[in-house]
């Protein structure tokens, strides 16, 4: 009897290759491209919604001593990160499009790997591994939450701009990595520098700009006031929200300047928007930390403020999508099999974690 792998994302990919290593075949769904999510894009196994990095590369800080095991253990995720990484200093990021590449490949012509093009609506009543992740269909989740019976989780998490490399000024924003202190180092970020001034400017913008009304955010907030925080992922909130925490949670946060020097003044800017490298030909760009639910038009306006982004295309705009969770401390076991019925595993990966 084949097992039943329903999510064909990082997790579920991650999930059947290491099934298939054990010499155990598998049934791997997943219901892209006939049914997508909202963040999704195209059909490919493993396509990353959010950020290109995977975190740290080193192993003494948490997510790269995880790596490092994930490697030892003959991980295809972290194998072709490798084959598929980005400059991008001390982490390990990668070109979305050929990461999916590779693991699709991998995983689509393993002989004990079947990949089912269908969406997957209730839980499965035999052995199964449930992959399907934050954005898992309505019907699933509805069969989640009978099983549990526990009222939907849920949480609010965004996603950065992606903008074109060829629209920054590069007269104004320069290339260096956290701690360089030479050119000669690579300097694989390009770096928008703020003066304390223009941040100030750009931090009360940000606060006075016009989000993306959603629903159940709003109701919610209607509801509970303050306590509506608690629905964004802390790690990762909307740079706006961060924002309105204080006016220099930003200068503290995803815009510190710390190990940065503009050479070309030799100082220390007051804060920095940094920018990532996100595919191989180096011609697209995102936007580190600056996750958002602003409109469309008030992210081309506001972040159109920073120094050197003054003319920037956006080829993706930041946008908020709902997660959904599952409580697993309660309900799954150290192995991640479900309590009450233990042919059912449940998995995840998030690189922020
Ligand atoms: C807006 C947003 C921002 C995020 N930002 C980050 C970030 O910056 N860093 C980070 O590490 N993580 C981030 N995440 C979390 C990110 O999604 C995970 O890191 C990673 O993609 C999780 O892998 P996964 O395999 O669990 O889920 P996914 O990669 O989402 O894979 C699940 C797959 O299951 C499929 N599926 C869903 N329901 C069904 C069904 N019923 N039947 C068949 N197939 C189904 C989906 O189409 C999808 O392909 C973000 C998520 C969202 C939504």
């Amino acid at each position: 009897m084949k097992a039943l792998v329903i999510g064909g994302g990082l997790a579920g990919c991650e999930a059947a290759w290491q099934l298939a290593q054990r010499g155990v075949s598998s049934c791997l769904y997943e219901m892209r491209p006939g049914k997508s999510t909202e963040a999704h894009l195209g059909g490919g196994l493993a396509e990353l919604v959010c950020s290109n990095s995977l975190g740290s590369r080193f192993s003494n800080r948490a997510s790269g001593l995880l790596k490092e095991e994930l490697r030892q253990l003959g991980s295809l995720l972290i194998r072709c990160a490798d084959e598929s990484s980005l400059p991008a200093g001390g982490a390990l990021a990668v070109d979305r499009k050929a990461f999916s590449q590779a693991v699709g490949h991998a995983i689509e012509t393993h002989p004990l790997v079947e990949v089912i093009r269908e969406e997957f609506i209730k839980i499965p009543e035999t052995a199964g591994i449930i992959a399907s992740g934050p954005l898992t269909s309505q019907a699933l989740t509805e069969s989640i939450i009978a099983l549990t019976q526990e009222s939907q989780l849920f949480f609010f998490d965004a996603i950065a701009p992606i903008i074109s490399r060829e629209t920054i000024n590069m007269d104004i924003a320069f290339r260096a990595s956290r701690y360089e202190r030479s050119e000669s180092e690579g300097g694989d970020y390009i770096n928008c520098p703020m003066g304390k001034e223009e941040y100030l400017a750009f931090v009360e913008a940000l606060i006075d700009a016009e989000r993306i009304p959603l629903r159940a955010f709003d109701d919610i907030e209607k509801e509970k006031g303050d306590e509506c925080k608690k629905i964004f992922f802390e790690g990762c909130l909307p740079v706006e929200v961060l924002a309105k925490r204080g006016l220099r949670a930003l200068a503290f946060g995803p815009m510190r300047p710390v190990g940065l020097f503009d050479l070309r003044v030799g100082q220390r800017p007051y804060a920095v928007v940094q920018l990532r490298q996100d595919n191989l030909a180096g011609d697209l760009y995102n936007l580190v930390g600056f996750q958002t639910n602003l409109k469309y038009s008030e992210q081309k306006r506001v972040f159109g403020m920073i120094p050197g982004l003054e003319q920037a295309e956006f080829v993706r705009y930041g946008q908020m999508h709902r997660n959904t969770f599952i409580a697993s401390p309660k309900l799954l076991d150290e192995t991640m099999q479900f309590r009450t019925k233990g042919d059912l595993f449940f998995c995840r990966t998030d690189c922020r974690y």
